[in-house]
């Protein structure tokens, strides 16, 4: 069976092509600046990349546009775009409506642009996306994998926030949780890696890249996470503010007579790393900055390291313990001095990193003592091989 992934985000479209017969990524890509005229595919397969530029007004046009690569006779990989058995679609919100990925049928549809309201800015790109998949290649399974899903397994006391009982009734205003096709994937792959059942372990994983999350999980199940109602919660992250005293969001929008969208943009664009440093919300350009001396830039470091540490400390206590702790994604596969830093002090859990082990990115490592009675593991994360497993899986029934 070969499965196309799909990532449709505002203005750009990611896509990769499995072969599920052996997971093989046959190729892959990305469209970027969708509805500018300076619009861009970059198609990559068989260690060979191609770049398009060419206006691409809407997010149809993108799709066939990927197809047309697919199947193209010098950078294609498949002979027509009947090869593709499903296509499996990132969503980022399924409210309380999806514990799982499912198949795309109206009704699953309807329920899409029910989401929308908790996630306006994500779940109408998804959408476009499936309706385009939908008019290219017609009758072919459409399958909806979301962030939001694996968190659905939290109690009510981990996900509920102490705000009137109504406005969870009747706005959905609760946790939810995000990165959680991330979290599903390193929770399935360190229980592999270690050779320990899931059912037997309590992970708290660490999704640390531009936008960062943890998650407990206990015995296979995610029973708390650190983003909330949406993914502004939780560490301070590359722009988004994380965690604040809710009462901050009205003085500071009465004190600088902010509009809500400005307010909006302040604690998502213009916070995080960035607001703190002035420098950049990217991790190997604060660690520069603060080699070079940058006080501020070491300052948004230190807040990070230590966040990410407390919120260990929390998710531990939530399971009664952690077994393991893994790092993923951008900063936690490849972030060295960020994973020794969080890990300074954690040594009361258990959990001791070995400085020799520690100098390793992007793959599967064993990174604390052997006496570490709690372990420390990178685990990098592939989100779309999860979209296509589930993808095969559904599609298959
Ligand atoms: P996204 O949330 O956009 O998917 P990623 O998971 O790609 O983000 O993570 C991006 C972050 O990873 C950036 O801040 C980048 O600086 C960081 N990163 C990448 N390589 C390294 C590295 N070698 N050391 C520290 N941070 C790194």
């Amino acid at each position: 069976m070969i499965v196309l992934v799909v990532n449709c985000g505002s203005s750009s479209l990611k896509y990769q092509l499995v072969n599920m017969e052996n997971e093989e990524v046959m190729a892959k890509g990305l469209v970027e600046k969708i509805t500018l005229p300076d619009a861009q595919l970059t198609h990559k397969w068989n260690g060979q990349k191609k770049e398009i530029v060419q206006p691409i007004p809407d997010h149809k046009v993108a799709v066939k546009l990927v197809l047309d690569i697919l199947t193209d006779k010098d950078c294609g990989v498949i002979k027509s775009m009947d090869a593709i058995d499903a296509v499996g679609h990132r969503v980022v919100h399924g409210g309380e409506e999806f514990a799982s990925s499912t198949l795309i049928t109206a009704e699953v549809m309807k329920a899409l642009e029910r989401c929308s309201a908790m996630a306006p800015l994500h779940n109408p790109p998804n959408i476009i996306g499936i309706k385009a998949c939908e008019a290219i290649m017609p009758g072919v399974p459409q399958v909806a994998v979301f962030d939001t899903s694996f968190h659905q397994t939290m109690p009510p006391k981990a996900y509920m926030y102490g705000l009137p009982y109504e406005l969870y009734k009747e706005d959905g205003i609760r946790r939810y949780g995000f990165h959680g096709t991330s979290h599903r994937y390193v929770a399935d792959r360190i229980a592999k890696v270690m050779g320990v059942p899931k059912k037997d372990l309590r992970i708290i994983n660490c999704h640390l890249g531009n936008g960062s999350s943890l998650a407990a999980v206990k015995g296979g199940v995610c029973i708390d996470t650190t983003m909330g109602f949406t993914p502004l919660a939780g560490m301070l992250m590359g722009t988004r503010c994380g965690d604040i005293d809710p009462a901050i969001v009205l003085n500071v929008m009465d004190h600088h007579n902010l509009s809500t969208k400005e307010m909006d943009m302040l604690m998502n664009k213009k916070s995080g790393v960035l607001g703190i440093s002035g420098v950049s919300s990217d991790f190997r350009d604060l660690g520069e900055a603060a080699a070079n001396g940058n006080d501020r830039a070491q300052l948004a470091l230190d807040m990070f390291h230590y966040q990410v540490r407390k919120l260990i400390g929390a998710l531990a206590a939530a399971m009664g313990g952690v077994d393991v702790i893994t790092f993923t994604a951008g900063v936690g596969e490849n972030g060295i001095e960020d994973r020794a830093a969080i890990c300074e002090g954690l040594e009361y859990l258990g959990a001791v990193l070995d400085k020799e082990r520690n100098n390793v990115r992007g793959k599967d490592a064993l990174i604390s003592t052997d006496d570490s009675t709690c372990k420390l593991y990178v685990i990098p994360t592939n989100e779309e091989i999860m979209i296509a497993r589930d993808t095969k899986e559904i599609a298959s029934k």
